[in-house]
């Protein structure tokens, strides 16, 4: 009888753990869905006001006499939006791929060599903000997928150039112990509201400061990154502080 019971109760915990997991499996589906239709419309509205743009410049260039100067300032609009477009198509692009992307192609190579390629990316940009840039990297080995971590440190400094304040500075660390690599990418930029601080791997989320600072951009960067890292098995920590700047430490486990 004792027996009985005891299976009785362990069948019924049985159930209850079934319909437990269903439920769980059906709110990460109707999540999935949502987020689905949210990335879409996301992706829509993000084509359409340059695609807007750049038909409503190009037909007021096209009708009759325009001044100099409004037929440069239509033409630089129309080159803007439509590089606004190809960054975008290009991280969708590149986020779709990340979806479907199973295993990485992990190799052994030197990340002291990428980061410092990758700096040498943005030598122009340094110098036509005037910010400065220093680097304190030991030499390290690393065994991770190499394109995708290009991608990763291309983002992160894109935005510690982006916003940045004029004449500002960035640091890069890089560090290991037995366990991980730590990269540090430190900017004396506008920094973040703690409560930003939690969407901004969002797919699309831009904070309304850097809508209105007027800097360009997808709100795609971070997702990519974030997903790269956590790919690896890693995580990306960030410290901010609104006015003053803000810190990306990236956390690579080895493996
Ligand atoms: P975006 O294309 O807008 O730069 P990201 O995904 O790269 O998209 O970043 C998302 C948002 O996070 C940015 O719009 C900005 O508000 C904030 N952000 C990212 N990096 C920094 C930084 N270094 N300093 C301040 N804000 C940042």
């Amino acid at each position: 009888e004792n027996f009985h019971e005891k299976l009785e109760i362990n069948r019924k915990d049985e159930i209850g753990r079934l319909a437990r997991s269903f439920n769980r499996m059906t709110d990460q589906l109707m999540q999935n869905d949502q987020s689905r239709k949210e990335f879409i419309s996301n992706v829509s509205h993000d084509f359409q006001s340059p695609l807007q743009n750049i038909m409503g410049y190009a037909e007021l260039l096209g009708n009759g006499p325009l001044e100099e100067e409004d037929r440069r300032s239509y033409a630089t609009i129309i080159k803007n939006e439509t590089n606004r477009l190809s960054s975008l198509t290009k991280q969708l692009l590149l986020l779709t791929t990340l979806d479907q992307l199973n295993t990485l192609q992990k190799q052994e190579f030197s990340l002291t060599q990428q980061l410092k390629d990758c700096v040498t990316t943005f030598r122009w940009q340094l110098e036509n903000k005037g910010i400065s840039m220093s680097l304190h990297l030991d030499h390290i080995l690393y065994r991770g997928d190499e394109s995708w971590l290009m991608n990763v440190w291309d983002n992160l400094l894109t935005n510690a150039i982006k916003y940045n304040k004029p004449n500002g500075e960035i640091v890069i660390e890089m560090k290991e112990n037995v366990k991980e690599v730590m990269v540090k990418i430190s900017d004396t930029g506008v920094g973040m509201r703690e409560e930003e601080i939690e969407k901004i791997f969002r797919r699309f989320y831009r904070a309304d400061e850097s809508r209105s600072m007027e800097v360009g951009g997808t709100g795609l960067g971070l997702a990519i990154a974030y997903e790269v890292v956590e790919k690896h098995g890693g995580e990306i920590v960030v410290e901010s502080q609104q006015e003053k700047g803000s810190t990306f430490s990236v956390h690579l486990p080895k493996m």
